[in-house]
């Protein structure tokens, strides 16, 4: 679940969402977009952006388990979901909404294909139409300051999703710089991105660590004038790192900077 980070959760009021696989689609070397769809998407709030969710999927196709989930991951939700016995309870982890098209009820999530470890990716590369799933919707995390006179986007290819939707969201005339690693150019994906902000695949070399490429041009790029909003996620090292560089060696203030470590290294998200 999502770890080392300041996001301010607004949480949706959907409660539990229930929705099966339409299709799952290998898009690039390392993407495949699962898209899903269900009646209960009626009653849940597009709000676009970086808007995220707890993904359930079940570990028993026939128990999925989700009757007994509950309908927001807080204190209480989370225990009470530590309760469910393990052989039916639903792995949860934290996916992003990519797209939305409400007039066919369509839902889309690029998962990042990483290979046999772990349960999302995996599950994502053989999920077939009708398998269930269910999220709890999570809000954005995108909170920009008022004074802010550019914007800052960071991300691997965990955050493409959150980027790609924040700057197809952003007001037409917002300035920036967006910086993606990514493992591959063929993964690049075409993205709305207002005019004034100048969007850099940074394409990660064998045998570099995720995000430390990220980092350095971070560091190296020059930055438009005026106070940045930041925001910063992926990997933990780079979300951190990020936020280190800008709060602790520019002086910008905590409150412009927004991280999430999405994942870590060597350590699954249980
Ligand atoms: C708010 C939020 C939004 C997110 N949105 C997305 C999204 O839209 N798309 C997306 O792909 N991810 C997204 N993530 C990240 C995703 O939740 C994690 O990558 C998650 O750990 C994947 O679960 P898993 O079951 O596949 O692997 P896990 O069981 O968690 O991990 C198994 C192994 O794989 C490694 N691993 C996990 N993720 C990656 C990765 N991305 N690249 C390389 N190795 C990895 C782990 O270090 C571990 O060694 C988001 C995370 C957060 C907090």
């Amino acid at each position: 679940m999502a770890s080392i980070s300041n996001i301010e959760i607004t949480h949706g009021v959907a409660g539990l969402v229930r929705a099966e696989v339409v299709r799952s689609e290998r898009i690039s070397p390392h993407f495949q977009r699962v898209t899903v769809t269900g009646p209960d998407l009626e009653r849940w709030t597009y709000q676009g952006f970086d808007q995220w969710f707890r993904l359930a999927i079940p570990v028993d196709e026939s128990h999925p388990g989700f009757d007994r989930l509950p309908d927001r991951i807080d204190m209480k939700g989370y225990l009470k979901y530590l309760t469910m016995p393990k052989a039916t309870r639903p792995v949860i982890r934290n996916y992003t909404v990519r797209a939305y098209r409400p007039e066919a009820q369509e839902l889309d999530i690029d998962f990042v294909v990483h290979g046999t470890d772990g349960v999302a990716g995996p599950w994502a590369e053989v999920a077939t139409p009708g398998k269930q799933i269910a999220f709890i919707d999570q809000g954005c995390g995108w909170s920009p300051v008022d004074d802010a006179d550019w914007f800052l986007l960071v991300a691997d290819p965990s955050g493409l999703p959150a980027v790609a939707g924040i700057l197809r969201d952003l007001p037409r005339d917002a300035r920036g710089l967006a910086i993606v690693e990514l493992d591959s150019l063929d993964d690049a994906q075409h993205v709305d991105a207002p005019d004034g902000v100048d969007l850099h695949w940074v394409i990660r070399p064998e045998g570099r660590k995720v995000g430390e490429l990220a980092l350095e041009h971070v560091r190296d790029l020059p930055f438009p004038e005026g106070v940045p909003y930041a925001f910063a996620v992926g990997e933990a090292a780079l979300a951190t790192g990020t936020r280190r560089y800008l709060v602790s060696e520019l002086g910008i203030s905590k409150k412009n900077v927004t991280f999430c470590g999405y994942w870590k290294a060597g350590r699954n998200s249980d």
